[in-house]
């Protein structure tokens, strides 16, 4: 998998407003926030597309979800947030190297747009 803007947050080589970070995972907040709540939680193992996940990626991915649902709940969300992932760039990705968007603190549409 090619290097993406996201494996350069992880090495430090470009700047992000971290809000968490442990041994599997990295959590910042989208450059360009959707809602009040929008931070993208990430795996440090590169995986482009979850599509491409592998049975070995059971519990990272778990991992990502309770992440996730820790940092809504510390930024005051928990009781109302939206977890997204994009798989495809024809459903709206544009970064290749999964990750969650956890957003809260405003209405959301469903079915989503
Ligand atoms: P997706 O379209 O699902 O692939 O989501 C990619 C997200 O990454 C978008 O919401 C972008 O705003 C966000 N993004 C792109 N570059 C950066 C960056 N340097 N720092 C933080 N978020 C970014």
């Amino acid at each position: 998998m090619s290097d993406t803007i996201f494996s350069k947050i992880i090495n430090r080589e470009i700047e992000a407003d971290i809000v968490h970070e442990d041994d599997r995972c990295l959590a910042f907040r989208d450059i360009a926030p959707q809602a009040p709540l929008h931070v993208l939680v990430i795996p440090k193992k590169p995986i482009d597309m979850l599509v491409n996940a592998t049975d070995d990626d059971e519990a990272l991915l778990g991992h990502l979800m309770l992440v996730a649902r820790r940092i809504a709940r510390d930024e005051g969300y928990g009781d109302a947030f939206r977890l997204v992932m994009n798989n495809g760039a024809a459903v709206g990705q544009s970064v290749f190297h999964i990750h969650l968007h956890v957003l809260g603190g405003r209405e959301f549409d469903w079915p989503p747009g």
